[in-house]
Parts: structure tokens; sequence; C-alpha cells
């Protein structure tokens, strides 16, 4: 084309550009380039049209791929010759061709932006010291969404109208508070308070926090409302306080999360990688687990871990709250157990009362609980062990062969989550928490009407976990007459392949806790041929008998009496350390006439039998403890782990015996062979075993999935072991059973597409 010629040009855009700045972005872009056109926010996304020279139109558009605002994700701009009136002046933003506007996807919360970070510290300006403040690039969004669309009186900002100044921010294109839906300032927003243990105001406003602060230097602990719920804070460097927290909270050994004033502070308390320091700051902020530092801080917030879970203030009160302590605090959300966060004001101090001093409130409304998420970067990538504030709801494009039909996956039990299938995309749920609460069902319940909110109709097919019991799979059936049953370890390889958009076939490990067999055993160590069409179960773990039911999750000293007692052999005193000369008679007892004992095939209670019979572990007061401690034990091997052997039989499914490496564990522990060693050559010996799969079966892509991949030297080590061989784990879901809805909706995907 002739330089200099103009013309005019539609463009399309999909993706997350709602309620995000992208239009006042668009509108600065235009004008500075001397466009004619508009913008305006349509179902799919943005529509445009631009009139100008050539050359100013592509460079407009390069703009627009390279630096959209930073909460903006572009999925597709499709370019096409347009129409503009001659007469028509200037670029405008103009009202959406629906009514209001329409977002096609609930956005995640974001951390305070740099920007607003500067402002409440900025003497001179009207948002200092206000611990609401936001704009387009940060602030609370699914935290305080009622419904859709996403406009102001759909959240729960609805309730606070803006002040004149806010409005016109508010309705100003080029001001980054252009449609900020939470957008409030001291003088029409939200503000703080400070209650005691009955709900009596000590506080309010900045002297609130400052209050709060004073407790919190004092050893005290505050319950604090936050984005998504409330934290339990204490000071981090204040072993009695940390002690007290642990006592009051019932949580004696499970680590904390610490909050970190800045990423310096972070640097001298543990040992951070640049890509940690990236995702630490990234507008996600999620809880980052890297290793401890040189200085220590309370000694009971991970014992026995060489890891520390650290985060950044992600909220405008969580940097003023920093300015005023200038420590690290812990950062543990506001619950009891397992149940998920708390969430409302008068609920905490019913749940929280007997745990927390002090509350420092606030009066927006949080609509949905959002777990702070967590993560650890393996092999360069993040490892998700929690998906919730920041990432949730997590949209993942939806498999073509999967088909259009909506679809709901109401997930598995523990670590639930929910997801939905619309035409193109697959939208998971923050992580809800364990099922087995009255809370969690709440939760539970309030996620699916907001999710469903998506839809115009309700989905009609609905999939669940094969598991008959679960809440989850009840729900399921009180909807439906006929939901999809989906075996539990196959959802979890679909949904590795779903993030990869993989069709099979594949050959997937699901390394894993406990799911519903097919044969009525619990399964848990099992490699599956997954293609479109179904699995086939080609391989598992040797199984052996797990005595006490639901006990032994929490009793990896049963695991290891099974395993023994598989063996033929009788426990030794130390082997099954805890236990009582009767109890071990009982147990055994139990063992040989099947009594209350089930027979499982789980590399995740095999982990827990080698932690116990290595005496690292033997009761976990938290889920997955014995595994963590085994890993953090192997870690400190001095010589390389060469892995026991391994034996494979022939024929399918082909059964993995662990047997010679439980013997070979066994032998080394006689001949004094240190802890750290042998538990380094059973991590090596379960690569060993994968490897040996494997190369059966040397055609199909290998598929990483289940909790067993949580452990970072097992995942790290087995990629590294396949070399070239293609091999695929899950870099946006977790490993864990947060994943199992999004495998559920393949599974249904394919069931109604065949
Ligand atoms: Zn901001
Ligand atoms: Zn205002
Ligand atoms: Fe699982």
């Amino acid at each position: 084309m002739i330089t200099g010629q103009t013309t005019t040009k539609r463009l399309l855009v999909s993706g997350a550009v709602q309620g995000v700045g992208f239009r006042p972005f668009v509108y600065r872009e235009a004008n500075q380039r001397h466009l004619r056109g508009w913008v305006r926010n349509t179902p799919a996304g943005a529509e445009l049209m631009v009139s100008g020279p050539v050359e100013a139109i592509n460079d407009f558009i390069d703009a627009m791929r390279r630096h959209a605002p930073p909460a903006a994700t572009i999925d597709r701009i499709e370019i096409g010759d347009g129409h503009l009136s001659e007469d028509a002046t200037g670029f405008h933003i103009i009202a959406s061709d629906h009514d209001g506007d329409i977002c096609t996807r609930i956005l995640p919360d974001r951390a305070t932006c740099p920007d607003c970070a500067r402002e409440i510290r900025d003497p001179t300006n009207r948002r200092h010291g206000y611990p609401f403040t936001n704009c387009t690039a940060c602030g609370p969004r699914y935290s305080i969404t009622l419904q859709l669309p996403y406009d102001r009186d759909h959240t729960t900002m609805r309730t606070f109208a803006l002040c004149p100044e806010c409005r016109r921010e508010y309705e100003d294109p080029a001001d980054r508070r252009f449609h900020a839906q939470p957008n409030a300032c001291p003088a029409c927003g939200p503000q703080l308070a400070l209650w005691d243990r009955r709900g009596r105001v000590l506080a309010e406003r900045h002297d609130a926090l400052l209050e709060a602060a004073q407790c919190l230097l004092n050893g005290g602990v505050v319950a604090i409302k936050g984005i998504g719920g409330f934290h339990l804070m204490v000071d981090a460097t204040n072993d009695k306080a940390v002690a007290t927290l642990r006592e009051r909270k019932h949580r004696a050994e499970k680590p904390l999360a610490v909050m970190i004033p800045d990423l310096e502070t972070a640097k001298r308390h543990a040992m951070i990688s640049e890509s940690e320091a990236r995702w630490l700051q990234s507008a996600i902020a999620p809880i980052v687990l890297v290793k401890k530092g040189v200085l220590p801080l309370a000694e009971d917030i991970a014992p026995g871990n060489p890891m520390i879970g650290l985060m950044l203030p992600y909220a405008p009160l969580h940097h003023l709250l920093m300015d005023e302590v200038r420590r690290p605090l812990v950062a543990t959300s506001g619950n009891l157990s397992d149940e998920p966060i708390c969430i409302d004001a008068h609920e905490a101090l019913e749940r929280l009362g007997g745990i927390a001093d002090f509350f420092l409130v606030h009066n927006r409304p949080i609509a949905h609980p959002v777990d702070d998420s967590v993560m650890r970067v393996v092999l360069d990538r993040p490892l998700w062990l929690r998906v919730a504030r920041g990432v949730a709801p997590l949209t993942l494009p939806r498999p073509t062969s999967t088909g259009t039909a909506p679809m709901l996956a109401v997930g598995a039990h523990m670590k639930s989550t929910l997801a939905l299938a619309t035409a193109d995309h697959l939208v998971v749920s923050p992580h809800i928490g364990d099922l087995e609460t009255i809370p969690a069902w709440e939760a539970f319940e309030r996620n699916l009407e907001t999710l469903e909110g998506l839809y115009e109709t309700t989905p009609a097919i609905i999939a669940c976990d094969r598991h008959p019991d679960y809440a989850s799979s009840r729900y399921a059936r009180r909807r439906h007459e006929a939901p999809v049953l989906v075996q539990h370890h196959h959802a979890h390889i679909l949904a590795v392949m779903a993030e990869h958009q993989l069709d099979g076939p594949v050959l997937g490990f699901a390394l894993d806790g406990t799911g519903y067999g097919d044969d009525g055993t619990i399964w848990g160590g099992e490699v599956l041929r997954v293609d479109r069409h179904g699995y086939r179960r080609v391989a598992h773990l040797r199984t052996f008998p797990l005595p006490g039911g639901d006990t032994a999750a929490r009793e990896p000293r049963r695991s290891a009496l099974g395993v023994l007692s598989e063996l033929g052999l009788s426990p030794t005193p130390g082997d099954a350390s805890g236990f009582s000369p009767r109890e071990i008679t009982l147990l055994t007892h139990a063992l040989h006439h099947s009594i209350n004992t089930a027979r499982t095939s789980s590399m995740g209670r095999l982990f827990d039998a080698a932690a116990s019979l290595l005496g690292v572990c033997h009761q976990s007061s938290y889920e997955g403890q014995a595994a963590m401690l085994l890993q953090a034990a192997a870690e400190h091997a001095d010589a390389e782990g060469v892995g026991y052997p391994v034996h494979l039989s022939e024929g399918e499914p082909m059964v993995i015996d662990w047997a010679p490496i439980i013997t070979g564990m066994m032998s080394d522990r006689e001949a004094g062979i240190s802890t750290a060693l042998i538990a380094a050559r059973f991590h090596q010996s379960i690569v060993d075993l994968i490897a040996a799969v494997a190369a059966r079966f040397p055609d199909l892509p290998v598929v990483l999935g289940g909790g067993c991949f949580q452990n970072a030297w097992l995942l790290e080590n087995t990629v590294r072991r396949f070399g070239e061989r293609p091999v695929y784990w899950s870099v946006h879901l977790p490993p864990n059973d947060g994943c199992i809805s999004v495998g559920q909706l393949i599974a249904a995907g394919w069931r109604a597409s065949s």
C-alpha cells in the first residue's frame, strides 16, 4: 500500500478485554495517532472502527497487541474493512451494542498496581492512606461479583454511591479509573473499623488500622478482612505469638503462610530465584513456596519443612498495615481446620472469636470466599497447589473435540472445585475446600450459582466422580437422573490433557492419594492409556491392605502395617512406632481377617508407608505431611540415591511390585544407612518404575497427574528422566483433586460428542 493512504478498518478483539481498562487504553492510543472512529464492548470482547493513514492504523494495532493493559488478555484480533462517515470527528467510546456491558468472563481479583500503591502513600493525593483504592488495572473482581454482567450494580459496591470526583474518574475515558467498578475514595467508599471479640467498635478509619498494627506489634492475634476473606495475622518474628495462634487454631504443624513487607525483606528470609520473584510480584500475588533463608522467622512457622510460603501485600490495606508494622506477618486463612475461609464480619466473630483478639473489618461485602492461591516454581514453570484468588475463575480454552454443549462438573470431595464448559471455554471455580462441613457446602452452592450466571440456561450435562458417597456426586444425582460418572484417576489424566489440548492416546500416570476404582478397590497408583473413547488400565501398583479405612489417610503407620502384612512380615518395635502392642495385635488380626480393611493400589499410601517405616512420620496432622517430610529427608541425602530394583509383571494390567523397594529400604535401615539416603533411594525408585512402565509403551506421550506430583522432587526428576520424550503435566491446574472437575468435563464432552 502507498504510504500516507487513508483507510478504515473494523477490528474485532476477543479475549478478556472488559473491565480491565481496555477501552480507555484504545482511546488514548487512537487519539495519540489522530485516528478517527470508535470502540465499544460486545458480547465477545470489543469492536473498533478506526480511520486514518494505513501506517498509523498498523502501528495502532501493533500497540494493541504489545501494550494492552496488564489485566487484559487478547485472544485474537480480527481485521476487516470498515466504514466511517466522512463527517465523523475524533475517536469515541460508545455504548455497547447490548444493554450495559456484557462481560464475557468473570475476571480474577488483582493485586494493587504500582500506581495505586504510590497514591496511597502520597500525602498530597486524595486517596492518601485509603485502604480501598483501586483502578482498572487492579483491585477486587470475582470476590465482589454478585452476578453478571460485571458492572457496579452487580457487585457488592452497589450500596456505595460514587462521589462527584469518583464519578468524574469513572466516566472519563482518559482516566485510569474509567469504569473501574469498585472505584472508591475516602469520601464515598468503604471504611475500616476495629472490633473487639464482642463486636464493639474500638476505632474507625485510619485509627482502626493503627491500633490493629499496634496489637500485632504487641504479639496479639488480629483477624483481618481482606479481599477474599479473613486472614488471621500475628507477628511472624514473635515465637510466642505464633505459638498462641497455633494453639488457638488447633493447627499443630501445618505450615503457616507469611506476608512479607517487600521483596527485599523476602530475600533475607528466603532464597528466591528470579522467576519466584516474578510470581511473588505478579498481579496474582500468590503464596509462593520458597527455600528458607538465613534470617529465621519464628520457629513454629513451618516445622520440619525446608520450604516456607511467602506472599507480598496484595491489597492497599496490606500495604498500609505493612508500612506500620515493618515486619513479616503470619497470614493464614481465617477458618478452622479445613473449612472455607470466613468472609462475613459477624460470622467471623462467631467462628474466629476464640482465636483472634481483635477484628479489623470493613463494610465492603465479600461475595465469595476466595483463599490465597498457593504455588511453587518447578522446572521454571508454576506448580499450583491451590488455585484461588488472582487466578480463579480460571478460564481455559475448550478443546474443540469436546463439542459446544454447556456442561457442569462438580469435582471430587477433597480440595473441591467446580467447572463449567461454555461453548468455547472451560471455567473453573476457585478452590472451595473439603466438602466435609456446612460452610464448605455453602461455598460450593454459592460458587455454583455464580458460575451458572455465565449461562442463560442450566447445563443439561452434569459430570461427577464415580464415588457414590461423595457429597458432590450425591448433588449431581439430585440434579440429574443420569449424571456422567467419571473415574477419579481418568479425570486426573484428562485434566492435564485438557490443559495441553491433547486428544490422546497418551500414557497417563495417575499417582495419587485415593480414588474410587472400577473394581471396588481403592485406586491411586494407576497407569492409564487414555484417548477420546475412554481408558484402559494398563498397569497399577501392587495392592496392599489398609487397616482402618479413612483413618489410614491420617496415619501413615497404618499403611506401613498394611505393606508389612502383605509381605508376610510382622512389625518389629520401631517399625510402626506409636502403636501399643495391643493395637498391633488388634490391627494384625483385622488385617488377617480383612475386617475394616480395604485393598489399595495407592501411591500416596505407599509414600506414607515408606515415611513411617523410616520413622519420618507415623501420624500426620495435615494432608500430605508424610510425603512432604519424606521429600525433605531425601533432599538432605549426601550421596546420589540409586533406586531399589523394580519388578513389573507381564500381561495387562501389568502389576508394579513395590516389594523389592520396601525390602531394600528395610535392609538398608538394618545396615545403618542414613534415613536421608534411604528416602532419596525410595524417591529414585518411583522415578525408575515410571520410566520402566513407560518403556513398554514407547510410542505414547507421557502424562503425569495426581496428588503425588505435588512433590517437586518427584515431578522434576521424572520429567528429566524422559529427556526428549514428550511429557506433560499441569501448569495451570493443580495436580491434586482441584483439577478433577476439569477432567470430568472432558470425559463428559467426549462422551456426548462420540
Ligand atoms: Zn491500580
Ligand atoms: Zn469518591
Ligand atoms: Fe486424586
